[in-house]
């Protein structure tokens, strides 16, 4: 007798039956981009599709996102000025907390928003941290990252994502926050976020390349794997909700092994590197675009609970899901 596997692949019925991996929109947190002033809707040259919003449209862009049932997002916000203390990431009128209660005023409780919390956006050297002996100085950085994840929230933020890598910084923010009476504000960590050439394209999205060096010196070395484990460790006894591994397409392995070792949900960045790469090779007939569908479900296979994608609203209006 020989086993037939393939008995199990004769039609979309049955193949719809035994499938292991879903890809459902409820995991899907979509990635969005805000600047200041009025009525732009810039798109972004080296991530087609998607945009540079001001405010007011913003706001439009959600109900539309709203409409097709897309309810939640990661913002990010580019500053009308940068400063070396980084200045507009947790000014009460930033562009970030603005648009925050913007959001939260026209659609209340029907957008979730996450907002991402770093200073490179608003640092005059594009770094994430604050500059001590041209060093990046770790602790220092600490309170004005825990200052900024609570003008977020006190604007309204539904969540905070902490993605400068600092060591401590969790602890930190999470004392802030409840010190303050965000006890129920749930902090994702980007636990491991790797120094990766795939945040390319985002960099000239959010304005936030670092003008000397480079990240290494708080950004994951590529080649480990173990050292992602005890990131995420630190993170989970600091007191992370959820914990990220960042890039997600060439960081599978550390997907799963994080998934193995965490009691709290995974989530995975599906960075501008990977989106742009695919997006373009489909603008260019080269693959079909149902390698996006293949890529998402390989993330989640790999173990991601949650998978951030700049793919999330053209799923929903191309009815790929
Ligand atoms: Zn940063």
């Amino acid at each position: 007798m020989i086993r037939r596997p393939r008995r199990l692949r004769t039609n979309e019925m049955i193949r719809s039956m035994v499938r292991e991996t879903h890809l459902g929109i409820d995991s899907l947190v979509y990635p969005m981009f805000v600047i200041e002033g009025k009525k732009i809707k810039k798109e972004i040259p080296s991530m087609p599709g998607n945009y540079h919003f001001s405010v007011d449209t913003l706001v439009e862009e959600v109900k539309t996102l709203i409409d097709l049932g897309l309810k939640k997002i990661l913002l990010f916000g580019i500053p009308k000025f940068k400063d070396e203390i980084a200045s507009e990431a947790y000014n009460p009128n930033g562009i970030v907390q603005r648009a925050i209660r913007e959001l939260k005023r026209n659609f209340g409780d029907s957008i979730y928003i996450i907002t991402d919390v770093c200073l490179c956006e608003y640092t005059s050297t594009g770094h994430c941290g604050m500059i001590k002996d041209q060093r990046i100085d770790n602790d220092s950085t600490l309170p004005l990252l825990s200052k900024t994840a609570l003008s977020h929230v006190e604007a309204g933020a539904d969540m905070v994502a902490p993605s400068d890598m600092m060591d401590g910084r969790i602890a930190h923010m999470r004392r802030v926050l409840d010190e303050n009476g965000f006890e129920f504000i749930p902090i994702m960590a980007y636990s491991a976020k790797y120094a990766s050439a795939y945040y390319g394209p985002f960099r000239e999205a959010a304005d936030s390349a670092p003008h000397f060096g480079d990240r290494k010196s708080y950004q994951m070395d590529p080649a480990n794997g173990k050292e992602a484990l005890l990131e995420v460790k630190l993170d989970l006894e600091e007191g992370a909700d959820i914990v990220m591994v960042k890039p997600a397409l060439a960081y599978l392995d550390v997907i799963k092994k994080v998934k193995e070792i965490s009691d709290v949900p995974v989530a995975a960045y599906n960075v501008s590197g990977e989106y742009s790469m695919l997006k373009m090779a489909i603008n260019q007939g080269l693959i079909g675009k149902d390698v996006i569908q293949e890529t998402l479900i390989a993330i989640k296979r790999a173990g991601a609970d949650i998978i951030i994608t700049y793919f999330a609203k053209e799923i929903l209006e191309k009815g790929i899901l």
